[in-house]
């Protein structure tokens, strides 16, 4: 069971980050899914959502996306997901339910780093960077594969690129998580996310001849592994055929704009 001690309504990033920083136990809450089903005592739970970091901006160039903004609302951004051929909300549709979803926030997906995430995945494919109130600003992969734990993720911002994307996974159930996810989009070259292997996502950016040759290509760089959802020879199969799938998905939104 989860056991808060004291609870601080952040005024500011300022106090926010002097209070996580002052014990290796406090943390801070996002939609606080996670987070309530751990077993552990949190001396100090700290709260952003004080902070106005629950909107996603439209800039010339880029959106930035507040830490506290939902699954839900990512979801259903009509602009967001115009502009990047609507991997996120494809992304996100499935996880759970939609009452989850308005609670899970984009902040506390990603730096939880979830082998298994497909937020994580899709904001890959879409070169997304994270801004850290300490670290400051790195790319999406940089931060997936770091051991950053005592910071705080102010926002997300996505460039924009003229995204053409796809997002296709396979889950067991309904409201499982994913056995495998693939991310795709393609701006000047295409950027390939593999998620769920279980580890978490990794990418490749390649140029596309024949798809089917692409797929295969994939499939023998990434590395697989198994869990309870599946083998590390069933996944390793999903790979080449949700590559395949997700890259068909991607050409013939290209052909639709042609
Ligand atoms: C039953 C269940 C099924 C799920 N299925 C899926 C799925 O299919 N696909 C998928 O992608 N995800 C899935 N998720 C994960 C979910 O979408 C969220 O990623 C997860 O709940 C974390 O988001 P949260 O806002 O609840 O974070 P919290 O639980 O509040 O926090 C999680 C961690 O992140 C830290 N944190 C939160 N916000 C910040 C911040 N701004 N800066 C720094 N640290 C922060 C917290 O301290 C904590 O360590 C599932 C979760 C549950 C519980």
């Amino acid at each position: 069971m989860l056991k808060i001690q004291n609870y601080t309504y952040a005024r500011s990033l300022d106090e926010a980050y002097a209070a996580l920083v002052k014990n290796p136990k406090n943390c801070i809450i996002g939609g606080m899914i996670w987070l309530k089903m751990e077993d552990k005592v949190v001396p100090e739970a700290i709260d952003l959502s004080g902070l106005g970091l629950d909107q996603i901006e439209e800039e010339e160039d880029c959106f930035k996306i507040g830490a506290m903004v939902t699954l839900r609302e990512l979801e259903l951004h009509e602009q967001l997901n115009k502009a990047t051929g609507n991997v996120i909300h494809d992304a996100v549709k499935d996880i759970v339910g939609v009452q989850l979803r308005n609670l899970a926030t984009i902040g506390g997906s990603v730096f939880s780093r979830f082998g298994f995430s497909d937020v994580l995945c899709a904001l890959m494919c879409l070169d997304a960077s994270v801004q850290l109130y300490h670290a400051g600003e790195m790319s999406i992969q940089e931060f997936s594969k770091s051991n950053i734990q005592r910071d705080i993720i102010t926002h997300i911002t996505i460039k924009k690129n003229d995204w053409k994307s796809a997002f296709v996974c396979l889950r067991r159930s309904a409201t499982d998580i994913s056995v495998l996810n693939v991310a795709v989009s393609k701006s000047n070259q295409y950027h390939i996310c593999v998620g769920a292997r279980p580890g978490v996502a990794t990418r490749y950016d390649v140029e596309i001849d024949d798809i089917d040759k692409v797929a295969s290509m994939i499939q023998n760089k990434v590395i697989c592994g198994s869990n309870m959802r599946g083998s590390k020879e069933y996944r390793s199969h999903l790979v080449k055929v949700l590559t395949a799938r997700a890259l068909r998905k991607v050409e013939s939104q290209d052909a639709g704009t042609n």
